[in-house]
């Protein structure tokens, strides 16, 4: 499942291509991709003709792309990508070669005059696209990253309303440390859940979880109102570092599933100390890495140096 450094690079290709791109057509090739846009299908299509996509802007592990529409004035709504488990956003030039489980299909005439095609690729469906209606953000602060594009356009303080809910990731200049950490203490779940509440903060998933708790050598279990203030800002610088260094990086090869727009993979490598390294010496203590099912999935830790606390 993509995390925020694989949604980053995902959202980096798009912007490349699509900033100030004009969607000339759209084709549907599976309507459950669109399980999302209630107005559906015949709607999608008719609401995308002749839009301009503004940028391509990220909080946490949501994309979306403001669109201008055609003889607008104001900005009003987004198209939202949801990658789910195995999402793919390509970037490939007009009539190239089919990808195998294309879902819809956006052609797209670029701001260079290219005509390429945006291809949203999902071989189990769990993710969709939609459009959205933009709401104003909660602080006035532009709603996510669009690296300095959109700077001093309302559209920039906007994010889609099903997105509003969602707190901001570390990486955001935004972010609010300080309050980040009051609502970490407050909460009586293991800080791993804490760690994966959108409402909380977004943008941490299963992996850099693992990492960010090795790091500080917390238990996954042990509550946020067990920790320190002091422990938990270490933590969330910890877990800050380990995006920024992950973003770097391009993202984990930790799945076959994900690409970048360009449909490559298993170029990234990013060293993991706790993800997937169960029966593995710990590289701190040398003490062997478990796995424990949680949640239904598995969380991976050093049973010596990260020990549960109540
Ligand atoms: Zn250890």
């Amino acid at each position: 499942m993509p995390e925020l450094p694989e949604v980053e690079t995902v959202r980096l290709g798009l912007s490349q291509y699509l900033t100030g791109s004009i969607i000339r057509a759209v084709e549907i090739l599976d309507q459950r991709s669109l399980k999302r846009h209630l107005a559906g299908p015949k709607d999608f299509v008719k609401t995308l003709a002749d839009a301009t996509v503004l940028g391509v802007v990220r909080r946490g592990k949501f994309l979306w792309l403001p669109l201008r529409f055609a003889r607008a004035d104001v900005v009003t709504h987004a198209l939202v990508g949801h990658l789910g488990m195995s999402g793919q956003m390509l970037i490939r030039d007009h009539g190239a070669e089919p990808d195998k489980l294309t879902r819809v299909i956006l052609y797209v005439e670029s701001a260079t005059g290219d005509q390429l095609e945006f291809r949203f690729v999902d071989q189990r469906i769990f993710g969709s696209l939609q459009i959205d209606n933009l709401v104003e953000t909660e602080d006035g602060h532009p709603g996510g990253f669009s690296a300095g594009i959109g700077v001093g356009e309302v559209w920039q303080n906007l994010i889609p309303a099903s997105a509003a809910h969602i707190a901001r990731d570390p990486l955001d200049e935004h972010f609010d440390q300080a309050v980040v950490a009051s609502r970490i203490v407050a909460k009586n779940s293991g800080i791993k859940r804490v760690l994966l509440d959108q409402g909380v903060l977004s943008g941490i998933g299963n992996i850099y979880a693992d990492e960010a708790l090795w790091q500080a050598k917390l238990h996954f279990d042990t509550p946020g109102s067990a920790l320190t203030r002091r422990k938990v800002i270490e933590l969330i610088e910890v877990s800050k570092s380990i995006l920024e260094r992950a973003v770097a990086a391009g993202g984990t090869s930790f799945d076959e599933q994900y690409k970048n727009v360009n449909g490559e993979s298993g170029y990234f490598e990013v060293s993991l100390n706790a993800y997937g390294q169960t029966g593995k010496p710990c590289n701190r203590c040398g003490a062997e890495i478990r796995r424990e099912n949680w949640m239904n999935r598995g969380s991976h830790f050093c049973p010596k140096c990260q020990k549960l606390k109540h």
